[in-house]
């Protein structure tokens, strides 16, 4: 069988953070802070357009872009939220998810051999996603110091003739880095000189609790040469209903739809009727959820600091990041062991890449009760070590 599967699929690893999930649902009293995922349900207003559309019968394709209603909505929240403009008719397209939408962006400007700086940590997909269409990762380290942002010299470290695209995600999956609008300047020039073009992975943009909430596609220079990428799935907790978007200049949006109408035709319609549901009306229990995510955030995050385990206070996402390097075992061996022993479960920072080794992803998008208690697992395990 294995003379059958493509270079290109054998390449690729399978997702680390489904291994663990595995493991996980086959215990019984585990916390699980392992995966990505809000711990509400969609809100009413969502669900309640989506059930309408089902019962008025919206049941076949829309057009390959998505529902005008929905293009537009999106174009007002982002005037909104970014003062950014884009045109829904033309520079605008309705994804499978976010996840629908990084897979086109990448395809769409990835010859073979292209470098695709990516950057480290990164949600798990980057990697082989930039790999599935022929493209090479480079990785652009964001470190501890710099509070997981990206800085202009790093990146500019890491480019070479073949750098074609810069692949960021902020607020950051694993780390909860964010970048402000100043931060996004910064980088703007070094893109700018090299000629790179820009996927920029805003899917928790409203999930950032210190007031710095931008997006790249704020910088002018930026804008006319980014793919902007954002979705429904954290925002709203709509994971289950697949909505992302890629908002582009229009000739890189062309590139993109093209490959959309062939692998998807278009996102799930009665979705999409949600995801306008939740831009009409969803916008305070939004508010409530992102409120309940900081106080927990703060809750756990001193938590983990009071027990020993050094965590910075990440201003974005739902995900905590606490450095395992003082204790002697890896993230890897820290993880699979508090899994087994206390019933808590993580995912090692090493998943994502080299820089985030060394360290935890724990998703604290659940209870606070459970979150108390995991943190008191936690001191439990530490002492054994
Ligand atoms: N990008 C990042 C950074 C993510 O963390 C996730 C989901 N975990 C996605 C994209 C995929 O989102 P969607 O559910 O919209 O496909």
């Amino acid at each position: 069988m294995r003379d059958f599967i493509s270079q290109r699929a054998h390449a690729i690893p399978p997702s680390g953070i489904r291994r663990f999930f595995d493991i996980v649902q086959e215990m019984d009293d585990v916390i699980s802070l392992g995966v990505g995922e809000p711990d509400y349900s969609t809100p009413w207003v969502a669900c309640q357009a989506g059930i309408a559309s089902i019962e008025q019968g919206q049941t076949a394709y829309t057009s390959n872009r998505g529902l005008p209603a929905l293009r537009e909505e999106i174009g007002r929240y982002l005037k909104r939220r970014f003062g950014v403009t884009y045109n829904p008719s033309t520079e605008m397209m309705v994804t499978t998810g976010a996840s629908e939408a990084l897979d086109v962006a990448i395809r769409a400007v990835t010859d073979p051999g292209d470098e695709i700086l990516i950057g480290d940590p990164s949600y798990v997909s980057y990697g082989p996603g930039v790999m599935l269409a022929g493209g090479t990762p480079v990785l652009v380290p964001c470190q501890a110091k710099d509070e997981f942002r990206m800085t202009p010299d790093t990146l500019m470290e890491r480019i070479t003739p073949k750098s074609k695209a810069l692949l960021i995600n902020f607020p950051n999956n694993p780390t909860g880095g964010v970048m402000s609008h100043d931060d996004y300047r910064a980088i703007a020039d070094v893109v700018v000189d090299h000629d790179l073009m820009v996927i920029s992975d805003e899917i928790y943009t409203e999930l950032t609790y210190e007031g710095e909430m931008a997006s790249a596609a704020e910088i002018p220079e930026l804008r006319d040469r980014t793919i902007l990428i954002n979705g429904f799935s954290k925002a709203y907790a709509m994971t289950g209903w697949r909505i992302g978007y890629i908002c582009a200049p229009r000739e890189l949006c062309d590139a993109a739809l093209k490959i959309h109408q062939y692998i998807m035709l278009s996102a799930p319609t009665m979705s999409q009727y949600a995801a306008v549901g939740a831009l009409r009306g969803g916008d305070i229990a939004r508010e409530e959820m992102v409120t309940e995510y900081q106080m927990r955030r703060n809750m756990f995050v001193r938590g983990l600091n009071r027990i020993g385990l050094p965590c910075h206070m990440p201003k974005g996402a739902f995900y905590a990041f606490p450095s395992v390097r003082d204790t002697g075992i890896s993230d890897v061996e820290f993880a699979e062991r508090l899994v087994t022993e206390q019933h808590v479960a993580v995912v090692p920072g090493s998943v994502f890449g080299p820089a985030a080794e060394g360290h935890l992803r724990c998703a604290y998008a659940v209870s606070r009760d459970d979150l108390r208690t995991a943190v008191d697992r936690i001191g439990e395990f530490l002492e054994t070590l």
